[in-house]
């Protein structure tokens, strides 16, 4: 072979330094497999290795490891196009997704039962595009055991956003799904929010979704995908909104919502929840805290039998599950994307930080 591959990437080198620049091929190790980037989505990650200062000096934090210098980009869609010598059952030309959890430590008791989202001796490590080299790039060498393969009817673009549906679906699954009939609320119309609103709405709930000015597309978009109502929290007063619902069956007579999903990464958001969820609800909360403010829960609310669900990122099943619903068009991120050439990255980041689109896609 000639001299050294080349390919573009954008690379990280430390906090603000962020740059597309030509760096060499991965070489595929033997349990990897070489895939052609399709699509890989921006997400908040990828944004604060960019702007970290600003974001500090919000009064922010991130408790994000990144190994300097690194590709960034997490969420991503390829074709197969060098199989390492130990791996089976991958062949040249198939389409897949690598999960965010490369390197598992395979032997503790939370990886032993299936839970490698909670091990602690696996983070940090192996975690794409932050702590190996991601898929903002040409090409990405990832471990097989990562992979899971596209449906043939999901394009690369919607198909690279299946992490967030498989985190949604970690958060629905935490608090034993949805049951049919339920009042639910969902605070939040990001691509989380709009996710559950799809499933909690195949599953025959009733779901009211909320979001603020800011979200005026974003709350529209809800209502082509089913909501009941949509509420502007800035216009409308979400405590007197639920009163207006009632529990399911036994508890028709409870006013409140069933159950209140949190898309939000905000105390405030959990605050809200457990004043709107009916006694016995329950809650459950997604998202990465920007900070350490405490929630502040009202000692009242011990007596009310709620449970509040926290999630952690998600695992093998949740994406299985994600991907089957996306398939069957049950679950559409289509209309949540704004593509971008790997050149544009600056302004898919931007946009996608200043909540212009739901989601930039990044195609290399
Ligand atoms: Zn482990």
């Amino acid at each position: 072979m000639g001299g050294k591959r080349i390919m573009k990437a954008i690379v990280a080198e430390d906090f603000g330094e962020v740059s597309l620049k030509n760096v060499e091929m991965p070489k595929v190790k033997s349990s990897d497999v070489m895939i052609k980037v399709k699509a890989c989505g921006v997400d908040r990650t990828d944004v604060i290795a960019w702007i970290k200062k600003e974001y500090v000096a919000a009064g922010y934090r991130t408790r994000q490891k990144y190994k300097f210098p690194v590709i960034l980009g997490a969420e991503a869609s390829g074709e197969i196009t060098e199989v390492g010598k130990e791996v089976s059952g991958w062949n040249i030309g198939d389409r897949v997704i690598p999960e965010y959890y490369t390197d598992m430590c395979g032997q503790c008791s939370y990886c032993r039962t299936g839970q490698y989202n909670l091990c602690p001796y696996s983070k940090g490590k192996g975690e794409l595009g932050r702590s190996i080299d991601g898929c903002f790039a040409e090409y990405c060498s990832i471990p097989a055991s990562s992979l899971i393969r596209i449906p043939d009817n999901l394009s690369y673009e919607e198909a690279c956003l299946t992490e967030m549906v498989a985190v949604t679906m970690h958060g629905l699954r935490r608090a034993g799904f949805v049951k049919p009939g339920e009042a639910i609320a969902i605070l939040g119309c990001g691509i989380i929010g709009l996710s559950a609103l799809q499933i909690c709405k195949a599953s025959g709930c009733t779901v009211v979704i909320t979001g603020t000015s800011r979200d005026k597309d974003r709350l529209q978009l809800a209502k082509k995908l089913g909501a009941d109502r949509i509420v502007n929290i800035e216009e409308e007063d979400l405590l007197k909104v639920a009163n207006d619902y009632k529990g399911v069956g036994f508890y028709k007579d409870m006013p409140g919502f069933d159950y209140v999903f949190v898309a939000a990464p905000s105390p405030s958001a959990v605050e809200q929840a457990l004043r709107i969820v009916r006694p016995g609800g329950r809650i459950t909360q997604i998202g990465h805290p920007h900070s350490r403010e405490p929630i502040s829960i009202p000692y009242y609310n011990v007596l009310d039998d709620i449970t509040i669900y926290g999630t952690s990122v998600n695992t093998r099943e949740d994406w299985e599950r994600s991907l089957s619903l996306m398939a069957k068009g049950i679950v559409k991120v289509k209309d949540m994307i704004k593509t971008y050439p790997l050149e544009k990255w600056e302004q898919a980041f931007k946009d996608f930080w200043e909540g212009k689109v739901i989601r930039s896609v990044l195609i290399p």
